[in-house]
């Protein structure tokens, strides 16, 4: 039987960064993964290198630059006469750069000495067992066995995804045209951010939310020009919009739901099912292995990561915490590191969120609304993009920076992106509060000009009333 020391299951961004760590560290390491690529073929990286971060930003990508060939160039002085698009070869070129990175984690593996074993696994006393998709099994042991089996769509039994006129995330990533109407069930991160896409490419999308509040997680300002900026690009947002059922037939879908002037329905091509993820435990035998799990079927650890099993840990998204990949990714490497006998942490107040649309959106830390929740003293200072000078220069003007501080000490406790690329901005402010910074600290630190980030100099030195260009 083989033994290791460390045996990761999953190998989405917490497990495969996990395994990778513990093999730096000196232990021997192997990794389960069950996935099948769109090729047939068994495949490393997870939700979030197959059907999830990386193949919808290249769609976000692509998307955008036909958007911006047919609606900004006239504004550059651009014409382009004959402009089209292929929508199988936008799929292609996101398919082509899925493979090349869970190609590249199969190198990783190689590199480091990690062990793919193909299949899928089930926790039994002092290992797991490996059942591989052509038969037979497995049993393999280790000293420490880490769960990182992440998280799967939720179903709706109102909409039940067929993969072809109902679909999730995944269908959604692999439309072969534009559909012409499309709904969208679910107004979070995801169905925005797909409904973008198609949105750009020129469907009519209609997105149906259950909850009375847009982007309820959100700052209320952020939320608001968010909402503004979305309804310009034409997306349908109906609040307070609960699907009730679906019927389907050879041209569609009609979609039932309820607002507050009740019963509506709703025609469309295609509807994706984007309402959220849950954890992913299906085949664990957690019960048996005496793994406790939440109210949400989430892996309940300690804050090492350790289950209720001796040796057993659980990372990622079928832990508690963001369901995003650079906080799996963390946690990944904080317990290998635990395991290793060192030092491994994530603050989880830090994780910045991001929402790929157009404007950008990134957080983190602190809303307004959580601050006055909590009763805490804070400032709050804003700056709009609309003067700052690379971002007129961009033709990008829409949206603001904005950065609240505790009154008391000036400490950064939150800071509040809507704009081009905040992807990329919100990295200073989460190093700015990981270094526990004041808002004089960014306001005392060289900006270089004209750049996005002296959008965030400026909110800071607003915070005391001293924005330099408003
Ligand atoms: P996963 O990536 O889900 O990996 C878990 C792995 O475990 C899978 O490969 C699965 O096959 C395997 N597995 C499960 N059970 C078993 C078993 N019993 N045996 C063997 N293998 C098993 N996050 C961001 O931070 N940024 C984004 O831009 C972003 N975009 C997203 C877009 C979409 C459309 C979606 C769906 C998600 C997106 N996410 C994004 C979320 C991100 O993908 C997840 O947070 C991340 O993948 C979680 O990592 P994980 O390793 O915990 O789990
Ligand atoms: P997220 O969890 O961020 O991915 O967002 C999923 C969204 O789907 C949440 O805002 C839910 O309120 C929403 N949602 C869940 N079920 C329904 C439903 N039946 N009809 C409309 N919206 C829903």
């Amino acid at each position: 039987m083989d033994q290791y020391d460390v045996l990761v299951i999953g190998a989405g961004p917490a497990g495969y960064v996990a395994a990778i760590r513990a093999a730096q560290l000196g232990l021997s390491v192997a990794c389960v993964e069950r996935w099948i690529g769109k090729d047939g073929k068994p495949a490393l990286g997870g939700t979030c290198l197959n059907v999830g971060c990386i193949p919808s930003k290249a769609l976000l990508d692509s998307s955008e630059q036909y958007h911006r060939a047919l609606h900004q160039f006239p504004a550059h002085g651009i014409t382009v006469d004959g402009l089209s698009m292929d929508v199988p070869a936008m799929v292609s070129r996101k398919d082509a750069i899925v493979k090349q990175f869970t190609g590249g984690i199969a190198g990783l593996f190689r590199k480091h000495g990690v062990d793919w074993l193909q299949g899928s696994a089930r926790l039994v006393d002092g290992g797991v067992i490996v059942r591989p998709g052509s038969g037979g099994e497995q049993q393999v042991q280790a000293d420490h066995v880490i769960i990182a089996t992440g998280s799967v769509p939720v179903t709706i039994p109102a909409a039940p995804v067929d993969g072809t006129q109902i679909v999730d995330s995944s269908g959604a990533l692999d439309f072969t045209a534009v559909p012409e109407r499309l709904g969208i069930i679910g107004a979070g991160v995801i169905g925005l951010e797909l409904g973008s896409v198609w949105r750009r490419l020129g469907s009519e999308v209609v997105i149906l939310e259950a909850l009375p509040e847009f982007l309820a997680t959100a700052d209320r300002e952020v939320a608001r020009a968010a909402a503004r900026a979305f309804q310009e690009q034409g997306l349908d947002i109906r609040l307070n919009a609960r699907v009730t059922g679906t019927e389907t037939d050879d041209s569609g879908v009609e979609v039932h739901y309820d607002d507050a002037n009740g019963a509506q329905s709703l025609r469309v091509d295609k509807l994706i099912v984007a309402v959220g993820r849950r954890a992913c435990t299906d085949g664990l035998d957690l019960d048996a292995a005496g793994i406790g799990t939440d109210e949400k079927g989430r892996i309940a650890v300690d804050a090492r990561f350790r289950t209720g099993a001796a040796g057993v840990y659980a990372i990622g998204d079928v832990i508690a915490g963001p369901m995003l990949a650079h906080k799996a990714s963390e946690d990944g490497v904080a317990v290998a590191e635990l395991i290793a006998g060192r030092a491994g942490h994530v603050d989880y107040d830090l994780v910045p969120w991001v929402i790929y649309t157009w404007p950008e959106i990134a957080w983190v830390g602190a809303t307004e609304q959580s601050l006055q929740a909590a009763g805490t003293d804070y400032r709050s200072g804003k700056f709009p993009y609309a003067a700052n000078g690379r971002a007129r220069a961009m033709e990008e003007s829409a949206g603001f920076a904005k950065v609240l501080t505790d009154a008391a000490t000036d400490r950064v406790l939150g800071v509040h992106l809507v704009g081009p690329y905040a992807s990329e901005m919100i990295g200073e402010a989460v190093v700015a509060m990981a270094f526990h910074a004041s808002a004089e600290d960014i306001a005392r630190i060289v900006h270089a000009h004209p750049t996005l980030s002296e959008a965030l100099h400026e909110a800071a030195l607003a915070t005391d009333g001293r924005a330099l260009h408003v």
